[in-house]
């Protein structure tokens, strides 16, 4: 054997995506991006990707769960959890006992939220105050076009939706920055205090209402509130409002490989998910896809993923079959389908590059995320990595494995740990992304393509 047979029958030699699919799947991954990209061009917010997913869970043939239901092969089934999050689950053919194959993204994403009395005036400018939520760069967010997204519930039981700064013809908000010239003392300060949270307030208008008075402006953005929604200051207490970046998903490179969009983490495997339980007729067992909130801030809280809502929603279909729940989750297997950093020769430093995802080579499994020394994460076993490796290699999936940066530089979590906490096998795995958490993410249409692809084999194991 020549050394370069050798080398061939013993190495990886991993390939680009683009080297490896036919052009039949180039026009279908282009048709999956045209979907993608409407899909997160509607979908901005937690709230909107579930009512997103309801109503096309719905048309799809999909009913609400019903404690105490029969469930049958084949059946779609879906539970909204407070517009939030949701589960969906298409019945497979042999018993829940026989365990479960989940896919779990979330649909929330980094922002800034308003706080709860957020509306005043100062210097005759009026502004909204917020809280960032999830991991932002502070500094990213200024001088970036704004838009206004989210429910208030008033104390009538109503509830109004406000959408500001998408439309074409909507006004956009704006966090203001510091101009160059005067920013002698602001430029020796390190990023994390170059914007400081409390800067972080939203421009809402300059004009002063007509006549006597104090706070003028501020009571002129509150009438403009009022005439179009029905809503007074008071009812900011019981609103679920944020600001996120403004505009649209946008082809990316003048090949236009890439997509470039704000909330890429991690709606885009949450789409992935949708689209491939949407594929499904009767798997051989029940596919399970979770969309869920929280995720940024640690998973937690009612529509997070460390939330009960989960075996709420499996123990009926398990009592359907009279299954123990915990005999199903001892049986199942998760793939939680978050994305991984992508590496970027700009920042080359932070990255181990023999042990990072790239661009274009397709779904990234990440054995563990966490930081300093693996903290936090879910570390799937040689095991539960030989399962998935197969399992994509046999579906014809394009994969490559991942880590979350060289060691000791940072890192994060999924939801993986918290699905592995309830004695389901869990690997992470999803599209690379570069620029994660910024107002604008990227991340390629081949990896966004082949994530569904994977989503689909995991359904059909
Ligand atoms: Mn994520
Ligand atoms: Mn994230």
């Amino acid at each position: 054997m020549t050394n370069e047979e050798l080398k061939e029958s013993l190495l990886m030699a991993p390939k680009n995506g683009y080297t490896r699919i036919s052009a039949e799947q180039r026009a279908e991954m282009e048709s999956y991006c045209k979907g993608y990209t409407a899909f997160i061009d509607a979908c901005k917010t937690e709230r909107e990707a579930t009512a997103w997913a309801v109503a096309e869970a719905e048309k799809q043939g999909f009913k609400p769960l019903v404690d105490g239901m029969d469930i049958k092969p084949g059946d779609r089934i879906y539970m909204n959890n407070r517009g939030k999050s949701i589960i969906l689950a298409v019945v497979g053919a042999e018993s829940l006992a026989k365990g479960a194959n989940i896919c779990a993204a979330h649909v929330d994403s980094p922002r800034m939220d308003l706080k709860p009395n957020p509306l005043y005036e100062d210097s005759e400018i009026a502004y909204f105050k917020t809280h960032y939520y999830g991991g932002i760069k502070k500094y990213q967010w200024p001088t970036v076009a704004l838009a206004l997204h989210g429910v208030v519930c008033k104390k009538d039981g109503t509830t109004v939706t406000i959408t500001i700064g998408e439309e074409e013809n909507d006004p956009i908000l704006v966090v203001s920055d510091l101009l160059i010239h005067l920013s002698a003392d602001q430029m020796q300060k390190t990023a994390a205090q170059v914007i400081a949270g409390e800067q972080l307030n939203v421009i809402l208008g300059t004009e002063p209402l007509e006549g006597e008075g104090s706070d003028l402006v501020k009571l002129h953005i509150m009438k403009l509130l009022n005439e179009k929604y029905g809503i007074i200051e008071s009812d900011f207490l019981s609103a679920e409002l944020t600001i996120v970046p403004a505009g649209r998903c946008r082809e990316v490179g003048l090949d236009r490989s890439l997509l470039g969009a704000y909330g890429h983490d991690d709606r885009v495997c949450s789409y992935a998910e949708l689209a491939a339980l949407f594929s499904l007729t009767v798997p051989n067992k029940t596919a399970v896809c979770i969309l869920a909130d929280k995720e940024e801030i640690g998973s937690v809280g009612i529509s997070g993923m460390q939330s009960d809502a989960f075996e709420y929603f499996m123990d009926i279909l398990c009592c359907a079959q009279n299954v123990k729940l915990r005999e199903c989750f001892a049986n199942s297997f998760c793939l939680s389908a978050d994305v991984s950093n992508a590496f970027d020769p700009n920042f080359a430093e932070t990255c181990d590059r023999r042990n990072n995802s790239m661009l274009n080579y397709g779904v990234a499994i990440c054995k563990y995320t966490g930081s300093r020394g693996k903290g936090g994460a879910s570390d799937a076993s040689a095991e539960a990595m030989s399962h998935i490796r197969t399992t994509f290699d046999n579906a014809g999936v394009i994969w490559q494995i991942a880590t979350l940066g060289k060691v000791d530089q940072g890192g994060g979590g999924t939801v993986a740990a918290y699905m592995a906490n309830r004695n389901i096998v869990t690997v992470d795995a999803g599209v690379p992304v570069l620029c994660m958490h910024a107002p604008m993410e990227l991340v390629s249409k081949l990896d966004c393509y082949e994530t569904m692809l994977a989503c689909k084999a995991i359904y059909l194991a």
